[in-house]
């Protein structure tokens, strides 16, 4: 990286101790990234109510929480598993898990019953799952997933009380009733002990493990990617000092209201919102507005409310920014900086965005879950402004090389796939060896699967995906998935499934399918339609909705090589004649 390296923690600290050991500096070395003293400020604030966390506020609920988890048996180890969308208590929740010794893993909450259940049982076999914090909106489906993973749904605690809107009776009594919230659990417990926080031995300072979070990585079906704690306190750490040296977050001084603020409406359940929003923004003292879903409108009037600085976003949101004429109506004029991730930026996006808000900065991060996100930023000291089009320079303590498919390292300006070094990448994915000797390789390079070039200038510019995932609006679709799924559908004989261009959400899934003979027959009879709305039902029966087949095509045969690899290569350019001739 130009910018070389940063200090990084020489004790082992848990990532409640980074945020909250105020007074043990978490390095010896004087050049460590200097936090902005985040005591007595706004910290977390809810985009609609006046509810708000300072960081001592957010620690003492962190500690209630503590005594409460403890209290229902949660030990070093165990997993709590957060089903919910952003919540001013998400933080706490994982702090408290984190302060234990114990491993958070956190889901969409708008997952089905049957992705929800595939993750409790992945994670529950080592770390057995023994909290489950859940939105009253997701309740059904938690109870139902508890049942598929043969879980108890003893294990679940609602985030906050429903609403009676949130609270649909099952046979006359409201779900809800028989279940918890974090509030009563907190009362139960608020004559106990505080029970110790987990210290870590100096040897597993980077490899105690605090996340599984879930990716599909180059292949296949989605995985538990195990980070530890040195990883996520790393990135922030790498990222902050980044910041500093390009586009520095200032810290929030309620008084003068002066300083930034953050917008937090992407999800925390996602590495992106996790890392850099819930605890990179806070760590540098900058407050986030914690919003539970993303609806335009309400995203609007949180910016204006809040008087909001900082946007991070994913790409379909600044394109909704830059096309959408209802922004008129608010005040956007806090704004100073809107970045995105997670998927692809163009540089007709970059351009329309600087020509409707000229005193915005806009520009990309780039990352992934099994690097704990961010291997690249944004550069605000090039001149000329944010290159916007490149996914910026590399962060402090990242080597990146750029390789042919031989597995040379590639000159400036020249095509391969990126490979990562840093200290945050994953440790691997949890009980799969194949798939983290595929990925993290024997030196500790992360092989993203990602095509792109560095410049003479070394700025990084991400130009294809090459490995399988499909991303729509920055969310993962793992085809592996999709193509299991679709093999049980009664008409499908073989699949195949590619990303499509999609103007709105970036890309969505197509899927290629030969159908079984007794379906070909039906097809004369029947035609098309009723057989491909009947595969897309099945998809959007099982599946969370961002997985709904876009398009389905039928094909003679699956191209595959000899040794019966999915060529979706040729898939990908068949559809690409197929829309020509459109
Ligand atoms: P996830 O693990 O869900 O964060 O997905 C990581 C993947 O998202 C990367 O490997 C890329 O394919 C894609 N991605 C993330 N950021 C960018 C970016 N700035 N430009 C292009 N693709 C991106």
């Amino acid at each position: 990286s130009k910018f070389g390296t940063t200090p990084l923690p020489d004790r082992a600290l848990t990532i409640f101790d980074f945020l909250f050991d105020l007074e043990t500096p978490f390095s010896r070395d004087p050049k460590a990234f200097k936090r902005p003293d985040p005591r007595g400020r706004p910290w977390i604030l809810d985009a609609h109510s006046p509810r708000s966390y300072t960081l001592e506020q957010a620690k003492e609920r962190t500690l209630d929480l503590s005594r409460a988890f403890a209290a229902r048996g949660l030990k070093e180890h165990d997993t709590v598993l957060v089903f919910s969308p952003n919540d001013m208590d998400y933080g706490p929740c994982l702090w408290a898990t984190f302060r234990a010794g114990a491993v958070a893993s956190c889901a969409n909450p708008s997952y089905t019953a049957d992705e929800l259940a595939h993750q409790i049982r992945t994670v529950d076999k080592p770390h057995p799952v023994k909290l489950i914090v859940v939105h009253p909106d997701a309740l059904e489906t938690t109870v139902q997933a508890c049942e598929k993973s043969g879980v108890s749904s003893e294990m679940i605690v609602l985030i906050r009380p429903p609403t009676k809107a949130s609270d649909p009776p099952v046979n006359a009594k409201p779900l809800a009733a028989g279940f918890p919230t974090l509030d009563d659990l907190i009362k139960e417990s608020r004559d106990k002990p505080l029970p110790p926080k987990v210290t870590l031995k100096q040897e597993e300072m980077k490899t105690r493990l605090a996340l599984l979070s879930f990716s599909s990585g180059t292949t296949g079906l989605p995985k538990a990617v195990r980070i530890p704690h040195y990883a996520l306190i790393t990135n922030v750490l790498q990222a902050s000092s980044h910041w500093q040296q390009t586009f520095p977050l200032q810290p929030y001084d309620a008084k003068e209201k002066k300083g930034d603020v953050v917008m937090a409406c992407l999800p925390f359940y996602h590495i992106y919102g996790l890392v850099v929003i819930l605890h990179g923004s806070l760590y540098q003292a900058a407050p986030i507005v914690v919003m539970p879903r993303f609806d335009f409108c309400q995203f609007l009037q949180a910016i204006q409310d809040h008087r909001i600085t900082t946007l991070f976003l994913v790409p379909p949101q600044l394109i909704m920014l830059v096309k959408q004429d209802i922004v008129k109506e608010y005040d956007l004029s806090s704004v100073r900086l809107a970045m995105t991730g997670a998927a692809p930026l163009t540089n007709e996006m970059v351009a329309a965005f600087r020509a409707k808000y000229p005193h915005v900065g806009v520009g990309q991060g780039y990352g992934m879950t099994e690097t704990s996100t961010i291997i690249s930023l944004l550069d605000a000291s090039m001149p000329g402004g944010f290159p916007g089009e490149s996914a910026g320079m590399l962060v402090p303590n990242i080597e990146a090389k750029i390789v042919s498919p031989e597995g040379k390292a590639l000159p400036p300006g020249e095509i391969g796939e990126l490979w990562s070094r840093g200290p945050s990448n994953m440790l691997g994915y949890l009980d799969n060896e194949k798939a983290t000797r595929e990925t993290l390789d024997s030196e500790g390079f992360v092989h993203t699967g990602d095509e792109g070039y560095i410049t003479k200038d070394g700025l990084l510019v991400i130009v294809d995906r090459i490995k399988e995932l499909i991303k729509v609006s920055g969310f993962q679709v793992a085809p592996a998935e999709l193509e299991g799924h679709l093999l049980g559908h009664e008409d499908v004989q073989d699949c195949c499934v590619i990303g499509i261009p999609d103007e709105k959400r970036g890309e969505a899934p197509k899927a290629y399918i030969t159908l079984t003979p007794a379906a070909q027959s039906r097809l004369k009879s029947e035609g098309e339609d009723e057989i491909i709305s009947s595969i897309k039902k099945w998809v959007t029966d099982h599946k969370i909705k961002y997985k709904a087949l876009a398009e389905v095509e039928f094909i003679d045969a699956i191209p595959k090589n000899p040794s019966g690899k999915l060529l979706r290569k040729d898939l990908r350019a068949r559809h690409a004649r197929t829309i020509k001739s459109r």
